[in-house]
């Protein structure tokens, strides 16, 4: 038994493709984000009025684990095997567990929750279910194992109180999983040669510790690390969930609110979990010594979030405290962009726009994290989804 899964978990084994800087698993790009940016863009999709923001959450995760479930499996794998990928690729990107032994009686209960967590942690109680990610995980794992359609839904929650988290499941569905429309990208990234770098901060040293280590989920199936929980998701997940919100929303004359809320969110997230990064223990043992001026934090937490799969992206100018210019050369927003919509009239690199002002809020900011939002604001002036050769951001402080 225990020969088996490790030989299932050889199939999830991370590959680290260092030119693109990217985080591959089971043959997707995987990003790593934590529970404040998780809870958050939810939060931002499904409360936002007059569009169904839980619906697109739920269909986003169907569509994009239905292939990716599937891409676990190799041919004569065994109804028996395939539900233990189906499980194991849930908690291995750690998003928490589930038992799928019951799926034939209809329910399915999970023990520990990446959502519940984030939702628990950065945004309080509320009476509804918050899984909605697990719901589109199920429908779209169920049919990769099965070929069933159904729909599931969540009766009880941890975050609103109950012991675990019970799925039902509604059976008898006809209306067919939408397919991901996506043509490849020929690009060639431009050099990173001539960007900024410190003196003493060894970036390579950084990358290669940060993809060392074991971010995926074990027992609990949650990746609780630099004091936040850490979950990968495929980078496809967040283009199709933040093209889906900006175009409801543009549908309703409300396109700037929505690109503004994604890069809100970003710009808290980079915050939280560069902070987190900052107070923890393999900051301390590994980081701390390189650091001799403020501007050294900057180039280790960009170095940091390369190993993260967020896309290749490099210091072009900083003064200290107040401007720096970042290029990001292979960002997966942007690329996503064109493969899913094609060439694009704007800017579309909301996180990375966001997470640049959370930088420089976070390390040259005064008072709690709260006092420092909206102190630097960001601006991404040009965009390889519009045909620049990079991405390029610019950041200020305000007032
Ligand atoms: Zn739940
Ligand atoms: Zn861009």
């Amino acid at each position: 038994m225990e020969n088996r899964e490790s030989a299932l978990v050889d199939r999830l084994r991370l590959v680290y493709r260092r030119p693109s800087y990217r985080r591959v698993i089971a043959g997707t790009d995987v990003i790593i984000h934590c529970h404040h940016y998780n809870s958050r863009i939810q939060r931002t999709v499904e409360a936002a009025a007059g569009i169904d923001g839980k619906a697109l959450l739920v269909s986003t995760a169907e569509r994009v684990f239905s292939g990716y479930v599937r891409d676990t499996f190799i041919d004569g794998d065994p109804l028996a095997v395939r539900w233990a990928l189906a499980e194991l690729l849930y908690s291995h990107l750690g998003y928490g567990r589930i038992d799928l032994s019951r799926v034939a009686e209809s329910e399915v209960l999970a023990s520990s929750s990446h959502f519940v967590e984030g939702w628990s942690v950065g945004l309080g109680r509320r009476s509804e279910p918050v899984c909605s990610f697990t719901e589109g995980y199920l429908q779209g794992a169920i049919f990769a194992v099965t070929g069933e359609l159904c729909d599931v839904h969540e009766v009880e929650c941890m975050a609103s109180g109950g012991s675990c988290c019970r799925f039902t499941i509604k059976r008898g569905r006809t209306r067919p999983i939408d397919a991901i429309e996506q043509s490849p990208v020929e690009f060639t990234p431009a050099s990173q040669e001539g960007y900024l770098h410190s003196a003493s901060v060894d970036e390579e040293v950084i990358i290669d510790a940060v993809v060392g280590m074991p971010l995926y989920g074990r027992e609990s199936g949650l990746i609780p690390v630099f004091s936040v929980y850490l979950a990968n998701i495929p980078a496809l997940f967040y283009n199709l969930l933040s093209l889906g919100f900006i175009e409801a929303m543009a549908a309703r004359g409300r396109e700037r609110s929505a690109r503004r809320l994604l890069q809100e969110d970003a710009e808290t997230c980079g915050m939280n979990t560069f902070r987190g990064i900052m107070c923890s223990t393999e900051w301390e043992g590994l980081i701390a010594p390189m650091i001799r001026e403020p501007a050294d934090n900057l180039h280790a937490l960009i170095a940091v979030s390369n190993a993260l799969g967020w896309g290749n992206w490099h210091i072009q100018r900083h003064t200290p405290g107040l401007s720096l210019d970042l290029e990001s050369l292979n960002g997966y927003e942007a690329l996503g962009f064109q493969e899913l919509r094609g060439p694009s009239k704007r800017p579309q690199c909301s996180m990375l726009t966001g997470v640049a002002a959370g930088l420089m809020e976070l390390i040259y900011g005064e008072g709690t994290l709260e006092e420092r939002f909206g102190t630097y604001a960001a601006v991404e002036s040009e965009c390889i989804s519009s045909g620049a050769s990079r991405c390029c951001f610019g950041v200020e402080g305000v007032g």
